[in-house]
């Protein structure tokens, strides 16, 4: 385990942490998904050392590495614009480390080699990195963190600044890199689909706090805060109880004795539409691979997921029944 205990950062009047507290397991991809400004990176470049905490300890596996340096605590990071020597070739950025470290050469060829065949680069050893596309340097910007043999690979959004389709590929070959070294992964988005794809162990992070971490379907699909469910932009609406029963809003009928003070998250995918006339479509959005309905129930707004050939059928204006899986409503 990495244990972090009680991680206070402010800078100035703002508090970057605010009180972290969290195991997170060796040998496995934790994801850190937050907003912007939740405090993401500060939370990295503190496990890296390359950042103090006012307040806390750090410990990986039974030492305590609060007051280490960084190159004692078996860490690299990988950056979101990957920062690679423009005068040196891809070969030799990669190397550059290794012979700060004082490895003889051939070490550092074996090494340097070894890398370039992981993150499949070897035709490109003898670039500059201005020749390199954004993909190609942030392969050697990996490489480069991985060819000192980390414990942990810290991840600050390194996906983040490539379009879509490559993105899409490199976060297959990350989880691939992982699973074939079996070092721990730390990697910080803000990205719902990169975070769920890649998580083994999921961490909310909002406002420089842990709002909720575990297993990545349960905290998708059954979060316990509001927090989380802004984060991945579920439904959030207010719900009533009537003697232990859960009433939305737009049935309460003649339950006058409800009582209006709890809030229900659902998930965009658990709420179907079905015959009926409780709702009205307001609007339908295409998404890449779903569409999006948007019903106004009795003056309350939810957002439906569905397929794309039920969206085609779907005219706005008309009248819908929902029908929500009371197994994916959470009561926060
Ligand atoms: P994230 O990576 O999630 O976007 P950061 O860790 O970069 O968040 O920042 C968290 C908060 O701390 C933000 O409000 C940010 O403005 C502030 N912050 C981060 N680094 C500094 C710094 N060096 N000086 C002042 N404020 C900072
Ligand atoms: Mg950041």
């Amino acid at each position: 385990m990495i244990r972090l205990r009680n991680i206070v950062k402010a800078y100035g009047r703002v508090k970057a942490l605010d009180n972290i507290s969290l195991d997170i397991p060796l040998g496995k991809i934790t994801v850190i998904l937050g907003p912007s400004g939740s405090g993401k990176t500060t939370l990295l470049r503190i496990i890296a050392g390359l950042e103090k905490p006012d307040r806390g300890r750090i410990f990986i596996g039974n030492k305590d590495v609060t007051e280490q340096p960084p190159w004692e605590r078996g860490v690299s990071m990988v950056f979101q614009t990957p920062s690679l020597f423009p005068h040196l070739t891809v070969e030799e950025n990669i190397g550059f480390g290794l012979e700060a470290h004082g490895y003889n050469s051939d070490v550092i060829k074996d090494r340097v080699r070894w890398a370039m065949e992981l993150l499949h680069i070897e035709h490109l050893s003898g670039k500059y990195p201005d020749q390199l596309s954004g993909g190609e340097k942030q392969r050697v910007a990996l490489a480069r963190a991985l060819v000192l043999k980390p414990r942990i690979l810290l991840l600050d959004e390194p996906l983040s600044n490539l379009d879509l389709a490559l993105r899409e590929e490199l976060r297959v070959e990350l989880k691939n890199l992982q699973r074939t070294l079996g070092i721990t992964f730390i990697h910080v988005t803000h990205d719902q689909d990169e975070a769920l794809e890649l998580a083994d162990y999921l961490v909310i992070l909002y406002g420089g706090r842990v709002v909720e971490y575990g297993d990545p379907l349960t905290v998708y699909e059954r979060p316990r805060n509001i927090l989380t469910g802004i984060v991945f932009g579920h439904n959030i609406v207010d719900v009533c109880v009537s003697s232990d029963k859960v009433i939305f809003p737009w049935r309460l009928g003649d339950s006058v004795d409800a009582v209006c003070n709890s809030k229900a998250i659902i998930p965009q995918h658990r709420i179907d539409l079905v015959d009926g006339d409780e709702c009205i479509v307001t609007d339908k959005l295409y998404r890449r691979n779903y569409g999006i309905v948007i019903v106004n129930c009795n003056g309350y707004l939810l957002k439906v997921a569905i397929d794309i050939d039920t969206l085609e059928k779907i005219v706005v204006g008309e009248h819908v029944g929902i029908d929500i899986d009371p197994k994916y409503v959470s009561i926060a």
